[in-house]
């Protein structure tokens, strides 16, 4: 027996969950096809609330470990952490996040069938789960998300190397870890371990961490990490891992051409991930595909009439496209609202904020000085430390810098980059700035309260017009 629905949605992620209630809100009738026992993908199970409870775990051992300074007494005794209650935690905020989703499913009326999904002709979809089901849809949405991968040198063995989806479950600090990549999932678990004790060294193939950075965010980080103990390796490639009974061996070749042989207990490749589609039956149904990603238009919609397809999965064919949970729930809404008839513009993908949750924290939006400078802009900086701030200094949060890059001609705001205390939430008012198109002089003339860590946002907004009132 086949059912029916105005929407299907294939994949419960970030993406597909957010465009299901977002289509059932607007009158239509939805399914989710999801084939793992919880709802909420990648984001929710293995990727930003794993990893950010064990950054805040990080952070809590962080003021522990300096407890002095906070005039705080601990008895005798090295603060320690526990990865038992670290991961018992971790994991109940996890199963409460997941079983409100299935809670909205309800309370939207969304049918959640458990299986795995394949497109099967015009307007159908076969769910596998035991037995199968075909489901009949008028709109089928793709959110399949994306899974880590490795490089050609490099065999994941899930044991001694390891993926992120391995890397939040440990049952014990490693005493020494290599991390391979310095993206944000690289950055975050080196800020993660370190604090908890490991030897951390990480490679970058790039000649800088975080490559996808203002340089100048780059070069604090690196400072930083180097100050925390962490070992930095840039414009380093790894051409072998050789997984042992006891650890891993890496070779690596930085930039100076001698070989270097890194031993250690763990090796975790964090090199990017790619689009899941295996079995869906895309490439048959006629999709466009382009290395591998589902090829859309700014709507969202495939090259099959009735078929769009959201997030990690996707590529729009004009360079990379963010794999972040906001972009796919924001490109879910707007592909819901398209399917119920509603007037939608496309996203600019300058806009999209990218928060980094290492210590210290980097959030980001627009243009870098760089991609400005490539753009032809007449490029005017302007940057205020957060060590200068009051707020900072009772914080004991000294490190990092708002940078505002703007447009000399139009005073227009191009991007703003910051890195240091709570950027990844001081980045939604420039987030907000740059949607609006505001100059510099809107931000300086806007009030930042005091003291807090937004008035460094302000300042760098002074600073760009050459007049800092603190510096
Ligand atoms: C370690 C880590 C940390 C991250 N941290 C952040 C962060 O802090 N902030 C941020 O914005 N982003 C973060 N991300 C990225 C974010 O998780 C992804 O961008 C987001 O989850 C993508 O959502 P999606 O809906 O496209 O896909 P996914 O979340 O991957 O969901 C896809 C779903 O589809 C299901 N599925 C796949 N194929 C089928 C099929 N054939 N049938 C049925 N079901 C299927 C899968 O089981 C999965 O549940 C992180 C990622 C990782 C790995």
């Amino acid at each position: 027996m086949s059912k029916s629905f105005d929407v299907v949605v294939i994949g419960a992620g970030t993406g597909g969950y957010v465009a299901a209630i977002r289509a059932s809100q607007l009158g239509k009738t939805v399914a989710v096809v999801e084939r793992q026992s919880a709802l909420g993908g990648t984001c929710l199970i293995w990727g930003c609330i794993p990893t950010k409870a064990l950054l805040e775990h990080a952070h809590a051992l962080k003021v522990i470990q300096q407890a002095s300074e906070w005039g705080v007494t601990i008895p005798s005794g090295t603060p320690a952490i526990n990865m038992t209650q670290v991961h018992a935690r971790k994991d109940k905020i996890v199963d409460g996040l997941t079983k409100g989703i299935a809670f909205l499913f309800k309370k939207n009326k969304i049918t959640w069938i458990k299986g795995t999904a394949r497109l099967a002709g015009p307007g159908k979809v076969e769910v596998f789960e035991g037995d199968t089901q075909t489901l009949e849809a008028k709109e089928i949405v793709i959110a399949t998300g994306s899974s880590p991968r490795s490089v050609a040198a490099v065999t994941i063995d899930h044991r001694r190397i390891i993926t992120s989806d391995e890397a939040i479950h440990l049952k014990e600090v490693p005493k020494s870890l290599v991390i391979m990549g310095s993206g944000a999932v690289g950055v975050e678990f080196a800020s993660i371990y370190r604090r908890f004790g490991s030897e951390v060294t990480i490679i970058e193939l790039v000649n800088r961490l975080v490559p996808v950075e203002d340089e100048a965010v780059s070069t604090e980080l690196e400072k930083s990490f180097k100050k925390q103990g962490i070992t930095v390796l840039t414009g380093t490639k790894v051409a072998k891992a050789t997984s042992t009974p006891s650890g891993v061996t890496v070779e690596a070749h930085p930039p100076d051409g001698k070989t270097q042989t890194i031993s250690a207990d763990v090796l975790l490749v964090a090199t990017g991930r790619g689009p899941v589609t295996t079995g869906l039956g895309a490439e048959e149904a006629g999709i466009k595909m382009e290395r591998g990603y589902i090829k859309v238009d700014e709507l969202y919609r495939t090259s099959v009439p009735g078929v769009s397809a959201i997030g990690d999965v996707i590529t729009l064919g004009t360079g990379v496209h963010p794999q972040l949970a906001h972009v796919s729930s924001m490109e879910g809404i707007i592909t819901a609202e398209r399917i119920a008839g509603k007037a939608v513009q496309p996203i600019n993908y300058d806009h999209v904020p990218g928060c980094t949750y290492c210590d210290p924290e980097i959030g980001s939006v627009g243009l870098t000085e760089a991609r400005a400078s490539e753009r032809g802009y007449d490029v005017r900086i302007g940057t205020f430390p957060f060590g200068v701030l009051g707020r900072g200094r009772m914080a004991g949060e000294l490190e990092g810098f708002v940078k505002i890059v703007a447009d000399r001609k139009y005073d227009e705001v191009l991007g703003v980059h910051m890195i240091g205390p709570r950027s990844t939430e001081l980045v939604a008012e420039a987030v907000l700035a740059l949607r609006l198109e505001c100059t510099v002089e809107e931000l300086i003339k806007t009030i930042h309260a005091h003291p807090t860590f937004s008035e460094a946002v302000g300042e760098a907004a002074h600073a760009a017009h050459g007049a800092a009132i603190h510096m």
